[in-house]
């Protein structure tokens, strides 16, 4: 008997210990994850935070468009409130990949038409979702109607025009945007300390191909703002991608 209660009393600690050990090692990957707090960045450009990303909001001649969605319908709504937007004055959102962070916040722009690579299609059509550690699918859009971008396309809607790039790596499909001189990666790269890294590894399916987006990123001039959707964005852009170039 006593023999069964060291056994079980083993068994539970060992757990213990394992269950400890993966959520150190998983808030150890997530260390440098720090999004912004919602704000007006400049006249035209405005950052929410959800409850992990953040999402960027650029106005138009007669509205607004959004880079993502974030990850909580009423936290974006909220956020909108407090920098003055309407939501259902939200014309467009580009979406830099379907990760559910990114995506489940577009209930909160009902009259937004939804922009995303046509490379992503396969993540949600062909079951070919990513599995995070094999525990869920992290790939999803909850609207049926959105328009598909390729690599070099240019959209223009009131008076802003926006330029897609393929920025394939974290997801098969990512994609950035380059507005002006500002450019919204999504999860291409994170930035610490002002220099751009690639994405957290755990997250990526493939991490070469990150590398060879943001060197392609890096190559493009007159670039002088990156705004990433997990660790905010950043001014310095000579800092930032001295070492991709
Ligand atoms: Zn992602």
């Amino acid at each position: 008997m006593k023999k069964k209660i060291r056994i079980t009393v083993s068994v539970i600690l060992l757990l213990v210990l394992c269950a400890g050990g993966f959520m150190g090692w998983f808030f150890y990957q997530m260390r440098d994850m720090q999004p912004m707090e919602t704000a007006k960045i400049s006249n035209s450009i405005f950052v929410i935070k959800g409850k992990i990303s953040n999402m960027y909001i650029v106005k138009t001649r007669d509205g607004f468009i959004a880079f993502d969605a974030g990850d909580d319908p009423e936290k974006i709504a909220r956020g909108c409130k407090s920098l003055s937007i309407d939501p259902s004055s939200v014309q467009a959102v580009f979406l830099t990949h379907s990760d559910g962070d990114h995506v489940d916040g577009l209930p909160a722009f009902p009259m937004a038409r939804v922009y995303l690579s046509s490379e992503e299609i396969p993540l949600l059509k062909d079951k070919a979702h990513r599995h995070f550690l094999g525990i869920g699918h992290m790939n999803k859009l909850p609207v049926s109607d959105y328009t598909t971008l390729a690599d070099g396309n240019a959209v223009e809607i009131g008076g802003v025009t926006v330029n897609a790039i393929g920025t394939p790596g974290h997801t098969r499909g990512s994609m950035s945007f380059r507005v002006g001189d500002s450019l919204f990666v999504g999860d291409l790269c994170i930035i610490v300390a002002d220099q751009v890294r690639p994405m957290i590894k755990i997250f990526t399916e493939d991490t070469e191909m990150d590398s060879a987006s943001i060197r392609k990123i890096a190559s493009l001039t007159n670039v002088k703002r990156i705004y990433t959707a997990h660790t905010g964005h950043t001014v310095n852009i000579e800092k930032a991608l001295a070492m991709w170039r």
